[in-house]
């Protein structure tokens, strides 16, 4: 405070006075003088530097700008990639959906199911504060598509697996090959439906297809099954009856001899029984049926086991010829 009155109190001599005299303005003059000089190369200096950072940016924004040009880049990039994916799992939906998951008759997937969406609008809101938020908004969201969605499939895909492993059993049950093996047969053999009866010689439907043969020749349970009915029938003579389960049931008739009894289990290709001519026939051949949850189907589809196409031809003209039947 002292020193600061005294500096300010300044003294000048005047040669026309001989005196020293006091002048005031002037040591103010200076400060004030001083204090504009300043502060006129602050304002400049401050207006200088504002104008270089708005024109050129620092090493480190320059730095950062790069990255974040890149890292927009990346986004697209990944962005298209993930529409791909996409694209290229609904592809495999679609064959879940109309191939596999028709073939083992498992119920379909609905779309509402497979391409529902997440619940809660605010779920990206953490995001909108970004620079490019749009883009990044919806990358994520392509993520989270596709991370659910692959989910489901995969659930899907179990749920085949232990299906398939069902349809194994399935497979080994379901009638599929010929009572009677191709060597053993004779060129005559009936087939299903509307054929003419041997004894009263009119039209009359015919529910299985006849394998002529010679008496004793081998006949084969055509699936895994239980047999059921091993006894004299009206008309099938000796009949052989075998439950498949899964709906199918197989019927035998004419037999010379049986080889099974009522409840023993039986493999496809076991031997089961022996041709004859019992019953109503007119000479000696295996009637086969095959009844499918309790209406007579065409035996002629369940042999696509043991047969060649050229076999399997041969077997449908032999089958469809509408020859005489041998009941
Ligand atoms: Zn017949």
């Amino acid at each position: 405070m002292e020193l600061f009155k005294r500096r300010k109190t300044y003294y000048l001599y005047n040669p026309n006075t001989l005196n020293y005299e006091r002048v005031y303005p002037s040591a103010k003059d200076r400060f004030i003088g001083v204090l504009r000089h300043l502060s006129i190369g602050i304002i400049i200096g401050v207006g200088i530097f504002y104008a270089l950072s708005k024109t050129f940016d620092s090493p480190v924004e320059s730095l950062l700008k790069k990255e974040n040009k890149l890292m927009q880049t990346q986004y697209e990039v990944l962005s298209l990639r993930l529409n791909n994916a996409l694209e290229v799992l609904s592809d495999i939906q679609q064959r879940d959906e109309n191939l596999y998951r028709t073939i083992f008759q498992a119920e379909s997937i609905p779309e509402s199911v497979r391409k529902s969406g997440f619940g809660g609008s605010n779920r990206y809101e953490h995001l909108m504060s970004l620079s490019n938020a749009e883009l990044v908004i919806s990358t994520t969201k392509k993520m989270d598509m596709l991370r659910k969605q692959l989910y489901v499939q995969s659930n899907s895909l179990d749920e085949l697996i232990s299906l398939g492993k069902s349809q194994e059993q399935r497979n080994k049950c379901i009638p599929a090959i010929q009572p009677i093996a191709n060597k053993d047969l004779k060129q005559t053999a009936s087939g299903y439906g509307m054929r003419i009866d041997p004894i009263y010689r009119t039209p009359r439907f015919h529910s299985g297809m006849d394998f002529s043969a010679k008496i004793g020749t081998d006949i084969y349970a055509t699936g895994d099954g239980i047999v059921t009915y091993a006894a004299w029938k009206q008309g099938y003579g000796n009949c052989l009856m075998i439950n498949h389960g899964y709906g199918f049931q197989t019927v035998y008739g004419h037999l010379q001899k049986f080889r099974v009894r009522v409840g023993t289990k039986v493999k496809r290709g076991e031997i089961i029984g022996e041709v004859g001519n019992t019953g109503k026939s007119t000479g000696p051949h295996l009637h086969y049926e095959v009844i499918v949850r309790g209406a007579h189907d065409n035996p002629s589809k369940y042999y696509y086991m043991d047969l060649t196409p050229e076999e399997y031809d041969r077997m449908i003209q032999i089958a469809e010829n509408h020859g005489q039947v041998m009941d």
